[in-house]
C-alpha cells in the first residue's frame, strides 16, 4: 500500500513544556515520517477557521484561546496508514481515558491542553495538510 500523509499539530501546552523533541521521537518510533515541520503562532483567525468544525460547541471560544495561547509546531506525517496510525498513537481526545503509552497519556495535561491535534480521516488531512504547507514545503 502506498503511504499516505496526516497533519499534526504539537499544541501550546506540549511547546510551553519543551516536549516538541519527545513528541517527535514518538512519531517517529513509529514508523511514520515527520516531512514537513515549522513552528509558528496561531492567530485567532485561523484557530476559529481551522476549528469551524467546533464553532458551535460550547468549548470552541476555550479552545481558540488556548490554541493561540503559544507556539504550536505543525507538521506533515507520511507512512502507510498516516491517519489511523498518528490516530492510535496520539490516543483519546481526553487523556484519562487515552490507552497507556499513547502520546496523550503520557504527555496531556486535560481534554483541551491535549498536546497534539491529528486529522481524522484521510479527506480532512488533504485540506488541513493544504491549510499550513505549500506542495513545495513538504519533502517527502
Ligand atoms: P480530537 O480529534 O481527539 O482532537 O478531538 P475533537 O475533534 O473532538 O476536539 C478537538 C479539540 O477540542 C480537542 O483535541 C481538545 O483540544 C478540544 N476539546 C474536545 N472536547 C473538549 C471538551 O469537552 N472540553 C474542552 N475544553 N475542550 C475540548
Amino acid at each position: 500500500m502506498a503511504p499516505s500523509r496526516t497533519l499534526s499539530i504539537i499544541k501550546p501546552d506540549a511547546t510551553r513544556r519543551n516536549l516538541t523533541g519527545a513528541i517527535n521521537a514518538v512519531l517517529e518510533e513509529s514508523g511514520l515520517r515527520i516531512v514537513a515541520q515549522k513552528r509558528l503562532r496561531l492567530t485567532r483567525e485561523q484557530a476559529e477557521v481551522f476549528y469551524a468544525v467546533h464553532r458551535a460547541r460550547p468549548f470552541f471560544k476555550d479552545l481558540v484561546a488556548f490554541m493561540t495561547s503559544g507556539p504550536v509546531v505543525v507538521q506533515v506525517l507520511e507512512g502507510e496508514d498516516a491517519v489511523e496510525r498518528n490516530r492510535a498513537i496520539m490516543g483519546a481526545t481526553d487523556p484519562a481515558k487515552a490507552a497507556p503509552e499513547t502520546i496523550r497519556a503520557r504527555f496531556a495535561e486535560s481534554i483541551e491542553a491535549n498536546s497534539v491535534h491529528g486529522s481524522d480521516s484521510p479527506e480532512n488531512a488533504a485540506s488541513e495538510i493544504s491549510f499550513f504547507f505549500t506542495p513545495a514545503e513538504i519533502v517527502g
